[in-house]
């Protein structure tokens, strides 16, 4: 009899529990999903990459720091079925989509029905919230591409910038020049186009509709901070960093009371990965990409002081260079490296995560996990399942006044 009782009574038992398990999360807001969301990817930026930096910077970064860390695969479909590492579409795609894809592919389902696949761009604007996308690659490169547009290869970039501008309506965009996105496309859809620090500077901290950025016209994207410090390439002087299009980026999106995601790509790291042999340039390039970067996600973090609905997210989307330290040089000296690769590789990579939701950021996880991070149901839609399921369990316990047995959800008896 006891064993009967029990059989019988466990579903709604479970429905109960998980329905007040639900409601105390949903109290605590454990589970709420942030209003905001950030995700700062560096590009091809994994451990020896930061380490690089830090050495010659002398101490950890803030995004070092996160209270939450894990490291991140990075395979994609194609790895996965032939080897090899993934490439910046796939990476950008499984991340946006939370779906591995074949290299080259940007969030459309190959394999599979050739279908779009639904971006976090386009996941957050269903959501009422604005979308911005930066980075010092050019704006149609594949990892913001992924993030807010659709396209069988990758070099199909006059219909990513298509998508940005016409079909998701991508609120800031800032990033290098060319490559598929003009400036008459962007006004006449209706951004607001400028092209350089001054003309970025002179629109505030409120854009007067959605603004496009397209900042030098290099096919490579925005120049290597390094080169900048170097004196060898003046593009900086007149051209914003990354950390100054962050900032601005934030006091435009910020303006929306439904809050915001915001994609920040620093490419450098990826393109002096790219690079052949051992070069000072090579390294020296590197170092002060993620040296910008940290500086952007300084910004972010000064933005996020005193706030609790932000959630950020500091990754990347594969490593390249196959880069490893082999020796200190002190402070302010380039560390000594070694480069095993001009290519990406399959190296796990970091992830740091603050903000709400940052408690699901442990351990390893799958660059595919990124999207269930980032898209925590919303309160109201927890609030749903939690009235659901107590609805469920009242209706399991006023069963038994239902005659006729024909119930087919009714557990029978063993
Ligand atoms: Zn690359």
């Amino acid at each position: 009899m006891l064993g009967f009782r029990s059989v019988r009574r466990a579903p709604r038992a479970r429905l109960l529990a998980a329905a007040a398990a639900l409601a105390i999360v949903l109290a605590e807001g454990a589970l709420a999903a942030p209003q905001n969301v950030i995700l700062m990817i560096g590009d091809g930026m994994g451990f020896g990459h930061v380490e690089a930096a830090r050495l010659y910077a002398g101490s950890p970064f803030a995004f070092e720091g996160a209270p939450h860390q894990a490291q991140m695969t990075t395979d994609s479909y194609t790895s996965q079925q032939i080897g090899g590492p993934t490439d910046s579409a796939a990476a950008a795609t499984a991340m946006s989509t939370g779906r591995k894809v074949h290299n080259t592919v940007v969030s459309v389902a190959v394999p599979g029905d050739v279908s779009e696949l639904e971006t976090l761009g386009e996941t957050m604007k269903a959501r009422g919230k604005s979308v911005g996308l930066v980075t010092t690659s050019y704006l149609t490169d594949a990892t913001p591409a992924a993030m807010a547009a659709h396209a069988l290869i990758r070099i199909q970039t006059e219909a990513i910038a298509d998508d940005y501008l016409n079909d998701t309506r991508v609120d800031v965009l800032l990033g290098g020049g060319a490559n598929g996105l003009m400036a008459g496309a962007g006004l006449a859809a209706g951004y607001t186009v400028v092209s350089d620090r001054a003309g970025l500077e002179a629109l505030g901290t409120s854009a007067p509709g959605p603004v496009l950025g397209l900042f030098g016209d290099s096919s490579e994207g925005m120049p290597f901070e390094w080169d900048h410090a170097r004196g060898t390439d003046p593009g900086y002087d007149t051209l914003p960093f990354l950390h100054e299009m962050t900032s601005s980026a934030l006091s435009f999106l910020d303006d929306d009371p439904d809050g915001f995601f915001l994609m920040i790509e620093q490419e450098g790291t990826d393109r002096a990965g790219h690079q052949s042999g051992s070069g000072i340039d090579r390294i020296g390039r590197d170092v002060f990409a993620v040296l910008e970067f940290d500086r952007a996600v300084e910004a972010v973090l000064a933005w996020m002081a005193g706030r609790d609905d932000t959630l950020l997210l500091v990754t990347a989307d594969h490593e390249t260079g196959g880069l490893e330290v082999l020796g200190d040089n002190g402070v302010g000296f380039l560390p000594t490296v070694s480069w095993s690769t001009s290519d990406h590789t399959r190296t796990n990579v970091p992830v740091y995560a603050f903000g709400p939701s940052a408690e699901l950021v442990s351990g390893v996880i799958d660059n595919t996990d990124i999207r269930s991070i980032a898209i925590v149901p919303e309160p109201g839609t927890i609030l749903l399942v939690a009235v659901g399921l107590a609805g469920l369990a009242a209706r399991g316990r006023g069963r038994p006044r239902i005659s006729g047995g024909t119930e087919p959800s009714r557990p029978r008896a063993p």
